[in-house]
Protein backbone atom coordinates (compact mmCIF):
# COMPACT_ATOMS: atom_id res chain seq x y z
CA UNK A 1 0.00 0.00 0.00
CA UNK A 2 1.21 3.23 -0.68
CA UNK A 3 2.50 5.72 1.94
CA UNK A 4 3.96 8.75 2.44
CA UNK A 5 5.97 8.06 5.75
CA UNK A 6 9.47 7.83 5.89
CA UNK A 7 11.28 4.26 5.42
CA UNK A 8 12.88 5.18 9.35
CA UNK A 9 9.78 6.23 10.67
CA UNK A 10 7.45 3.56 9.81
CA UNK A 11 5.28 2.21 12.42
CA UNK A 12 7.12 -1.75 11.91
CA UNK A 13 10.43 -0.75 12.21
CA UNK A 14 10.77 1.71 14.97
CA UNK A 15 7.34 1.64 16.48
CA UNK A 16 8.42 3.89 19.82
CA UNK A 17 10.47 6.57 18.32
CA UNK A 18 8.30 9.48 17.42
CA UNK A 19 8.61 12.75 19.03
CA UNK A 20 4.98 13.57 20.04
CA UNK A 21 4.14 12.15 23.45
CA UNK A 22 2.45 8.98 24.14
CA UNK A 23 -1.14 9.00 23.50
CA UNK A 24 -1.18 12.28 21.81
CA UNK A 25 -3.86 12.72 18.67
CA UNK A 26 -1.04 14.21 16.62
CA UNK A 27 -0.23 10.25 15.57
CA UNK A 28 -3.44 9.66 14.44
CA UNK A 29 -3.71 12.91 12.31
CA UNK A 30 -0.66 11.82 10.38
CA UNK A 31 -1.25 8.49 9.52
CA UNK A 32 -5.13 9.90 8.15
CA UNK A 33 -3.31 12.05 6.14
CA UNK A 34 -0.83 9.49 4.73
CA UNK A 35 -3.84 7.60 3.93
CA UNK A 36 -5.66 10.48 1.90
CA UNK A 37 -2.54 11.63 0.09
CA UNK A 38 -0.92 8.72 -0.76
CA UNK A 39 -1.20 8.70 -4.59
CA UNK A 40 -0.84 12.60 -4.64
CA UNK A 41 2.10 12.45 -1.84
CA UNK A 42 4.01 14.64 -4.84
CA UNK A 43 2.05 17.24 -5.15
CA UNK A 44 1.11 17.79 -1.49
CA UNK A 45 2.91 20.94 -0.13
CA UNK A 46 2.26 20.20 3.79
CA UNK A 47 2.26 23.94 5.84
CA UNK A 48 3.33 23.32 9.38
CA UNK A 49 2.72 25.64 12.23
CA UNK A 50 4.72 27.03 15.28
CA UNK A 51 4.00 23.55 18.01
CA UNK A 52 4.27 20.01 18.72
CA UNK A 53 2.78 19.75 15.05
CA UNK A 54 6.30 21.52 13.71
CA UNK A 55 8.30 18.46 12.85
CA UNK A 56 5.74 16.74 10.47
CA UNK A 57 8.82 16.24 7.94
CA UNK A 58 10.55 13.80 10.52
CA UNK A 59 7.82 11.77 9.19
CA UNK A 60 6.00 12.57 5.85
CA UNK A 61 7.92 12.61 2.70
CA UNK A 62 6.31 15.62 1.06
CA UNK A 63 6.82 18.95 0.93
CA UNK A 64 7.07 21.18 3.98
CA UNK A 65 6.93 24.85 4.84
CA UNK A 66 7.34 26.13 8.21
CA UNK A 67 5.44 28.83 8.71
CA UNK A 68 6.04 31.87 11.23
CA UNK A 69 3.93 31.10 14.56
CA UNK A 70 0.07 31.53 13.80
CA UNK A 71 0.74 32.26 9.98
CA UNK A 72 0.09 28.80 8.25
CA UNK A 73 -3.40 29.71 6.29
CA UNK A 74 -1.61 33.09 5.40
CA UNK A 75 1.14 30.86 3.65
CA UNK A 76 -0.63 28.08 2.47
CA UNK A 77 -2.97 30.94 0.70
CA UNK A 78 0.29 32.05 -0.89
CA UNK A 79 1.79 28.36 -1.42
CA UNK A 80 -2.03 27.94 -3.20
CA UNK A 81 -2.16 31.16 -5.46
CA UNK A 82 1.73 30.68 -6.95
CA UNK A 83 0.72 26.63 -7.16
CA UNK A 84 -3.11 26.23 -8.29
CA UNK A 85 -2.49 22.47 -8.73
CA UNK A 86 -0.49 21.64 -5.36
CA UNK A 87 -3.00 20.02 -2.92
CA UNK A 88 -2.11 22.60 0.25
CA UNK A 89 -2.64 21.27 3.86
CA UNK A 90 -2.72 23.87 6.62
CA UNK A 91 -1.90 22.29 10.24
CA UNK A 92 -2.61 24.28 13.04
CA UNK A 93 -2.37 23.95 16.65
CA UNK A 94 -5.14 26.01 18.94
CA UNK A 95 -2.28 28.37 20.31
CA UNK A 96 -1.26 29.29 16.46
CA UNK A 97 -4.46 29.75 14.75
CA UNK A 98 -7.26 31.01 17.57
CA UNK A 99 -4.44 32.95 19.25
CA UNK A 100 -1.65 34.15 17.48
CA UNK A 101 -2.57 33.60 13.62
CA UNK A 102 -6.74 34.08 14.43
CA UNK A 103 -6.88 36.88 11.74
CA UNK A 104 -4.78 35.31 9.14
CA UNK A 105 -7.29 32.31 9.65
CA UNK A 106 -10.43 33.86 9.39
CA UNK A 107 -9.39 36.02 6.28
CA UNK A 108 -8.22 32.99 4.34
CA UNK A 109 -11.44 31.26 5.26
CA UNK A 110 -13.41 34.37 4.39
CA UNK A 111 -11.67 34.44 0.90
CA UNK A 112 -12.42 30.84 0.53
CA UNK A 113 -9.06 30.05 -0.20
CA UNK A 114 -9.43 26.29 -2.09
CA UNK A 115 -7.31 24.77 0.77
CA UNK A 116 -7.68 22.61 3.56
CA UNK A 117 -6.86 23.55 7.45
CA UNK A 118 -6.60 20.66 10.04
CA UNK A 119 -7.17 22.82 13.35
CA UNK A 120 -5.78 20.51 16.16
CA UNK A 121 -7.36 21.42 19.85
CA UNK A 122 -6.05 20.47 22.53
CA UNK A 123 -7.15 23.20 24.89
CA UNK A 124 -3.65 24.86 25.82
CA UNK A 125 -0.48 25.72 24.18
CA UNK A 126 1.05 22.24 23.91
CA UNK A 127 4.54 22.34 23.15
CA UNK A 128 5.61 25.37 25.54
CA UNK A 129 4.60 23.68 28.59
CA UNK A 130 0.72 23.89 28.27
CA UNK A 131 -0.24 27.92 29.12
CA UNK A 132 -3.71 28.44 28.81
CA UNK A 133 -5.30 28.68 25.17
CA UNK A 134 -8.16 30.74 23.70
CA UNK A 135 -9.83 26.96 23.60
CA UNK A 136 -9.06 26.28 27.32
CA UNK A 137 -12.32 24.74 28.98
CA UNK A 138 -14.13 26.59 31.99
CA UNK A 139 -12.74 25.28 35.06
CA UNK A 140 -9.29 23.37 33.53
CA UNK A 141 -6.51 24.29 34.79
CA UNK A 142 -3.32 25.48 32.85
CA UNK A 143 0.14 26.80 34.34
CA UNK A 144 -0.90 29.96 33.41
CA UNK A 145 -4.42 29.68 35.13
CA UNK A 146 -3.85 27.38 38.01
CA UNK A 147 -6.99 27.48 39.51
CA UNK A 148 -9.08 27.28 36.59
CA UNK A 149 -10.05 29.41 33.81
CA UNK A 150 -12.56 31.64 34.95
CA UNK A 151 -14.87 32.91 32.12
CA UNK A 152 -15.71 36.20 34.18
CA UNK A 153 -12.05 36.89 34.02
CA UNK A 154 -10.33 35.16 31.08
CA UNK A 155 -13.32 35.35 28.77
CA UNK A 156 -15.41 31.79 27.39
CA UNK A 157 -13.10 28.89 25.09
CA UNK A 158 -13.64 30.28 21.44
CA UNK A 159 -15.05 27.84 19.08
CA UNK A 160 -13.19 28.22 15.97
CA UNK A 161 -16.17 26.28 13.52
CA UNK A 162 -18.53 28.24 14.71
CA UNK A 163 -16.70 31.75 14.03
CA UNK A 164 -16.25 30.64 10.48
CA UNK A 165 -19.77 29.56 10.23
CA UNK A 166 -20.33 33.48 10.23
CA UNK A 167 -18.10 33.90 6.90
CA UNK A 168 -19.55 33.12 3.64
CA UNK A 169 -16.37 31.78 2.32
CA UNK A 170 -15.65 28.65 3.58
CA UNK A 171 -17.37 25.26 1.96
CA UNK A 172 -16.86 22.47 4.68
CA UNK A 173 -16.49 23.20 8.20
CA UNK A 174 -16.19 20.44 10.32
CA UNK A 175 -15.22 19.34 14.45
CA UNK A 176 -13.65 16.05 14.89
CA UNK A 177 -12.53 14.13 18.15
CA UNK A 178 -9.90 11.64 19.22
CA UNK A 179 -11.83 9.74 21.58
CA UNK A 180 -13.62 6.77 21.16
CA UNK A 181 -13.30 4.44 18.46
CA UNK A 182 -16.27 5.40 16.38
CA UNK A 183 -14.81 9.28 17.38
CA UNK A 184 -11.79 8.30 15.75
CA UNK A 185 -12.90 6.36 12.40
CA UNK A 186 -15.29 9.52 11.38
CA UNK A 187 -12.81 12.19 11.94
CA UNK A 188 -10.76 10.01 9.86
CA UNK A 189 -13.52 9.72 7.06
CA UNK A 190 -14.26 13.63 7.74
CA UNK A 191 -10.10 14.85 7.23
CA UNK A 192 -10.23 12.74 3.40
CA UNK A 193 -13.17 14.58 2.74
CA UNK A 194 -11.97 17.63 3.68
CA UNK A 195 -8.77 16.82 1.52
CA UNK A 196 -11.04 15.48 -1.10
CA UNK A 197 -12.64 18.58 -1.19
CA UNK A 198 -9.55 20.72 -3.02
CA UNK A 199 -8.72 17.73 -4.94
CA UNK A 200 -11.89 18.70 -6.58
CA UNK A 201 -11.57 22.86 -6.19
CA UNK A 202 -14.63 23.14 -4.03
CA UNK A 203 -12.74 25.74 -1.91
CA UNK A 204 -12.05 26.47 1.66
CA UNK A 205 -12.32 23.18 4.56
CA UNK A 206 -11.41 23.61 7.25
CA UNK A 207 -11.71 20.31 10.33
CA UNK A 208 -11.54 21.29 13.91
CA UNK A 209 -10.42 18.12 15.83
CA UNK A 210 -10.10 17.46 19.53
CA UNK A 211 -6.96 16.08 20.46
CA UNK A 212 -5.82 14.45 23.36
CA UNK A 213 -2.44 15.97 25.10
CA UNK A 214 -2.17 14.01 27.88
CA UNK A 215 1.66 15.30 29.13
CA UNK A 216 -0.04 18.56 29.59
CA UNK A 217 -3.13 16.98 31.08
CA UNK A 218 -1.30 15.42 33.17
CA UNK A 219 -3.20 12.33 33.09
CA UNK A 220 -2.40 8.68 31.01
CA UNK A 221 -3.38 8.36 27.57
CA UNK A 222 -6.25 6.80 28.06
CA UNK A 223 -7.99 9.07 30.52
CA UNK A 224 -7.06 11.79 28.22
CA UNK A 225 -9.43 9.96 25.38
CA UNK A 226 -11.66 10.10 27.84
CA UNK A 227 -11.63 13.27 28.57
CA UNK A 228 -11.85 14.13 24.40
CA UNK A 229 -14.71 12.21 24.30
CA UNK A 230 -16.93 13.16 27.77
CA UNK A 231 -15.79 16.58 28.43
CA UNK A 232 -14.45 18.26 25.54
CA UNK A 233 -17.15 17.85 23.34
CA UNK A 234 -19.44 19.25 26.25
CA UNK A 235 -17.89 23.02 25.15
CA UNK A 236 -17.32 21.79 21.79
CA UNK A 237 -19.53 20.17 19.95
CA UNK A 238 -18.97 17.51 16.86
CA UNK A 239 -20.73 17.29 13.55
CA UNK A 240 -20.29 18.58 10.15
CA UNK A 241 -21.08 22.00 10.70
CA UNK A 242 -21.26 23.51 7.19
CA UNK A 243 -21.07 21.01 4.13
CA UNK A 244 -21.47 22.80 1.02
CA UNK A 245 -20.14 22.79 -2.69
CA UNK A 246 -18.17 26.10 -3.80
CA UNK A 247 -16.89 24.26 -6.59
CA UNK A 248 -18.71 27.18 -9.06
CA UNK A 249 -17.65 29.84 -6.82
CA UNK A 250 -14.07 29.45 -6.48
CA UNK A 251 -14.15 28.54 -10.46
CA UNK A 252 -15.84 31.77 -11.28
CA UNK A 253 -13.86 34.03 -9.03
CA UNK A 254 -10.82 36.02 -10.09
CA UNK A 255 -8.19 34.20 -9.59
CA UNK A 256 -4.43 35.87 -10.19
CA UNK A 257 -2.63 33.97 -12.26
CA UNK A 258 0.19 31.51 -10.78
CA UNK A 259 3.56 33.72 -9.94
CA UNK A 260 5.63 33.95 -13.10
CA UNK A 261 8.88 35.67 -12.54
CA UNK A 262 9.55 37.52 -16.08
CA UNK A 263 6.10 39.12 -15.04
CA UNK A 264 7.58 40.87 -12.06
CA UNK A 265 10.77 41.17 -13.62
CA UNK A 266 9.94 44.12 -15.98
CA UNK A 267 8.33 46.87 -13.72
CA UNK A 268 11.35 46.57 -11.41
CA UNK A 269 13.37 47.30 -14.18
CA UNK A 270 11.73 50.09 -14.80
CA UNK A 271 11.14 51.19 -11.70
CA UNK A 272 15.52 50.98 -11.40
CA UNK A 273 15.83 53.32 -13.90
CA UNK A 274 16.89 57.38 -13.52
CA UNK A 275 13.89 59.44 -14.53
CA UNK A 276 14.27 62.82 -16.59
CA UNK A 277 15.00 65.58 -14.79
CA UNK A 278 13.17 68.77 -15.76
CA UNK A 279 16.66 70.94 -16.19
CA UNK A 280 14.52 73.99 -16.51
CA UNK A 281 14.68 75.03 -12.87
CA UNK A 282 17.50 72.90 -10.80
CA UNK A 283 17.84 72.49 -7.14
CA UNK A 284 20.82 73.77 -5.77
CA UNK A 285 21.07 71.55 -2.66
CA UNK A 286 22.59 68.21 -2.94
CA UNK A 287 20.94 65.65 -3.78
CA UNK A 288 19.54 63.17 -2.22
CA UNK A 289 17.78 65.82 -0.14
CA UNK A 290 15.82 65.41 2.75
CA UNK A 291 13.85 67.74 4.91
CA UNK A 292 12.18 67.83 7.94
CA UNK A 293 9.80 70.84 8.73
CA UNK A 294 8.07 70.59 12.10
CA UNK A 295 5.84 72.71 14.58
CA UNK A 296 2.37 72.82 16.21
CA UNK A 297 -0.90 71.78 14.18
CA UNK A 298 -2.50 74.24 12.76
CA UNK A 299 1.13 76.25 11.76
CA UNK A 300 1.31 74.67 8.40
CA UNK A 301 3.93 72.21 8.21
CA UNK A 302 1.67 69.80 6.56
CA UNK A 303 1.52 72.59 3.82
CA UNK A 304 5.05 73.08 3.72
CA UNK A 305 6.09 69.75 3.04
CA UNK A 306 3.60 69.10 0.55
CA UNK A 307 4.46 72.62 -1.32
CA UNK A 308 7.92 71.58 -1.27
CA UNK A 309 7.47 68.10 -2.83
CA UNK A 310 4.72 69.02 -5.08
CA UNK A 311 7.17 71.77 -5.99
CA UNK A 312 10.25 68.66 -6.82
CA UNK A 313 7.73 66.92 -8.89
CA UNK A 314 6.57 69.38 -11.37
CA UNK A 315 10.28 70.06 -11.88
CA UNK A 316 10.67 66.07 -12.87
CA UNK A 317 12.01 65.42 -9.57
CA UNK A 318 11.07 62.29 -7.86
CA UNK A 319 9.77 63.35 -4.09
CA UNK A 320 7.98 61.71 -0.64
CA UNK A 321 6.26 63.26 1.69
CA UNK A 322 5.72 61.48 5.07
CA UNK A 323 3.39 63.40 7.54
CA UNK A 324 3.52 62.85 11.48
CA UNK A 325 1.49 63.68 14.14
CA UNK A 326 1.09 63.52 17.59
CA UNK A 327 -1.25 62.10 19.95
CA UNK A 328 -3.22 65.52 20.51
CA UNK A 329 -5.73 67.27 18.57
CA UNK A 330 -5.64 70.75 16.96
CA UNK A 331 -2.43 72.32 18.56
CA UNK A 332 -0.21 69.37 19.17
CA UNK A 333 3.50 68.12 17.61
CA UNK A 334 3.39 68.10 14.04
CA UNK A 335 6.22 67.47 11.62
CA UNK A 336 6.50 66.04 7.69
CA UNK A 337 9.50 64.53 6.04
CA UNK A 338 10.07 65.00 2.46
CA UNK A 339 12.82 63.66 0.31
CA UNK A 340 13.75 64.41 -3.02
CA UNK A 341 15.97 62.80 -5.42
CA UNK A 342 16.93 62.75 -9.19
CA UNK A 343 16.31 58.90 -8.96
CA UNK A 344 13.85 56.88 -7.53
CA UNK A 345 13.15 56.78 -4.08
CA UNK A 346 13.57 53.81 -2.18
CA UNK A 347 12.27 54.53 1.06
CA UNK A 348 10.40 57.95 2.61
CA UNK A 349 12.35 57.82 5.76
CA UNK A 350 14.11 60.97 6.50
CA UNK A 351 16.26 60.31 9.90
CA UNK A 352 19.02 63.05 9.10
CA UNK A 353 17.51 65.73 7.74
CA UNK A 354 19.91 67.86 5.30
CA UNK A 355 17.82 70.60 6.11
CA UNK A 356 15.24 71.49 8.90
CA UNK A 357 12.40 73.71 9.32
CA UNK A 358 11.55 74.24 12.82
CA UNK A 359 8.46 76.67 13.71
CA UNK A 360 8.10 75.93 17.38
CA UNK A 361 10.76 75.29 20.29
CA UNK A 362 9.86 71.77 20.79
CA UNK A 363 10.55 71.26 16.94
CA UNK A 364 13.87 72.55 17.13
CA UNK A 365 14.73 70.92 20.67
CA UNK A 366 13.73 67.70 19.58
CA UNK A 367 14.98 67.93 15.78
CA UNK A 368 17.94 69.96 15.31
CA UNK A 369 20.14 66.95 16.86
CA UNK A 370 19.80 64.94 14.27
CA UNK A 371 20.44 67.52 11.28
CA UNK A 372 22.76 66.06 9.05
CA UNK A 373 26.65 66.56 9.32
CA UNK A 374 26.77 70.61 7.17
CA UNK A 375 23.15 70.71 6.89
CA UNK A 376 21.32 73.58 7.56
CA UNK A 377 18.64 74.67 10.62
CA UNK A 378 16.20 77.42 9.66
CA UNK A 379 14.08 78.70 12.51
CA UNK A 380 11.09 81.08 13.00
CA UNK A 381 13.39 83.71 15.01
CA UNK A 382 9.92 84.91 16.59
CA UNK A 383 9.31 81.75 18.62
CA UNK A 384 12.50 79.53 18.49
CA UNK A 385 15.68 80.42 20.52
CA UNK A 386 18.56 78.78 19.04
CA UNK A 387 19.72 77.06 22.43
CA UNK A 388 19.86 73.67 22.04
CA UNK A 389 23.41 72.50 21.13
CA UNK A 390 24.00 72.14 17.84
CA UNK A 391 27.14 70.85 16.01
CA UNK A 392 29.50 73.13 14.20
CA UNK A 393 29.23 72.23 11.09
CA UNK A 394 25.18 72.84 10.94
CA UNK A 395 24.41 76.24 9.97
CA UNK A 396 21.28 77.92 11.63
CA UNK A 397 19.32 79.98 10.13
CA UNK A 398 16.72 82.28 12.00
CA UNK A 399 14.20 83.77 9.68
CA UNK A 400 11.32 86.05 11.64
CA UNK A 401 8.67 84.37 9.86
CA UNK A 402 5.49 85.36 12.13
CA UNK A 403 6.79 89.29 11.79
CA UNK A 404 7.21 89.12 8.14
CA UNK A 405 4.09 87.51 7.94
CA UNK A 406 2.35 90.44 9.67
CA UNK A 407 4.28 93.13 7.77
CA UNK A 408 2.73 91.67 4.65
CA UNK A 409 -0.70 91.36 6.10
CA UNK A 410 -0.67 87.81 6.05
CA UNK A 411 -0.33 87.19 9.72
CA UNK A 412 -1.06 82.94 8.76
CA UNK A 413 1.58 82.97 6.66
CA UNK A 414 5.26 82.48 8.96
CA UNK A 415 5.29 78.78 7.23
CA UNK A 416 4.82 80.48 3.32
CA UNK A 417 7.90 82.72 5.03
CA UNK A 418 9.76 80.16 5.29
CA UNK A 419 8.91 78.33 2.35
CA UNK A 420 10.10 80.97 0.75
CA UNK A 421 13.41 81.08 2.33
CA UNK A 422 13.77 77.39 1.50
CA UNK A 423 13.10 78.37 -2.23
CA UNK A 424 15.91 80.74 -2.22
CA UNK A 425 18.26 78.08 -0.83
CA UNK A 426 16.95 75.23 -2.93
CA UNK A 427 15.95 77.06 -6.15
CA UNK A 428 16.17 80.04 -8.09
CA UNK A 429 13.06 82.86 -7.83
CA UNK A 430 11.32 81.53 -11.18
CA UNK A 431 10.44 78.21 -9.20
CA UNK A 432 8.10 79.92 -6.62
CA UNK A 433 5.54 80.85 -9.80
CA UNK A 434 5.23 76.87 -10.16
CA UNK A 435 3.55 76.24 -6.67
CA UNK A 436 -0.67 77.16 -6.34
CA UNK A 437 -0.50 79.78 -3.98
CA UNK A 438 -3.17 82.38 -3.02
CA UNK A 439 -2.35 86.10 -2.50
CA UNK A 440 -1.73 85.97 1.13
CA UNK A 441 0.49 83.18 0.81
CA UNK A 442 2.53 84.11 -1.77
CA UNK A 443 3.54 87.80 -0.54
CA UNK A 444 4.34 85.97 2.57
CA UNK A 445 6.52 83.26 0.19
CA UNK A 446 8.42 86.51 -1.32
CA UNK A 447 8.62 88.32 1.84
CA UNK A 448 10.60 84.94 2.96
CA UNK A 449 12.49 84.59 -0.47
CA UNK A 450 13.76 88.27 -0.74
CA UNK A 451 14.78 88.65 3.14
CA UNK A 452 17.05 85.59 2.71
CA UNK A 453 18.06 86.96 -0.82
CA UNK A 454 19.50 89.59 1.03
CA UNK A 455 21.60 88.20 4.04
CA UNK A 456 25.38 88.85 3.81
CA UNK A 457 26.26 86.35 1.02
CA UNK A 458 23.48 85.61 -0.01
CA UNK A 459 21.87 81.80 -0.19
CA UNK A 460 24.30 80.52 -1.06
CA UNK A 461 26.35 81.14 2.67
CA UNK A 462 23.67 79.14 3.86
CA UNK A 463 23.39 76.57 1.46
CA UNK A 464 23.69 72.42 3.15
CA UNK A 465 27.20 71.16 1.43
CA UNK A 466 27.86 67.36 1.13
S1 LIG B 1 2.61 18.14 24.49
FE1 LIG B 1 0.54 17.45 24.04
S2 LIG B 1 0.22 18.00 21.91
FE2 LIG B 1 2.41 18.09 22.30
S3 LIG B 1 3.19 16.11 21.66
FE3 LIG B 1 2.77 15.99 23.86
S4 LIG B 1 0.69 15.24 24.01
FE4 LIG B 1 0.98 15.91 21.92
Amino acid sequence: MATTFLPEYRKASHPEQTHFCPGCGHGNILKWVDEAIADVASETIWVSPVGCGGLTDSYLSISHVLAAHGRASAVATAIKRANPDALVIASQGDGDLASIGLLEALHAANRGENITVLFINNANFGMTGGQMAPTTLCGQTTVTCPHGRCEAEHGAPIRVCELLDRLDGPAFIARVAIGTERQILEARRVVKRAIDNQRQGRGYSFVEILSPCPSNWHCSPVEARDRVAQEMIRTFPTGIVRDISREDWVRARQRPSAYDPERVRAPFEALCKPVEVCHGAHCELPLPMSLCCAGFGGQGVMTFGHRVAELALSLGYEATWIPSYGPEMRGGAANCFVRMDARRIASPVVDRPSVLVAMNQPAWDKFVPSVAEHGVALYDSDSVEPLHPVSDSVRRLGIPATSLAMSQNAPRSANMVLLGAFLALAFDVETAHLLALNAEQRRACEAGFSYLTHLPGGPAAYRPRR
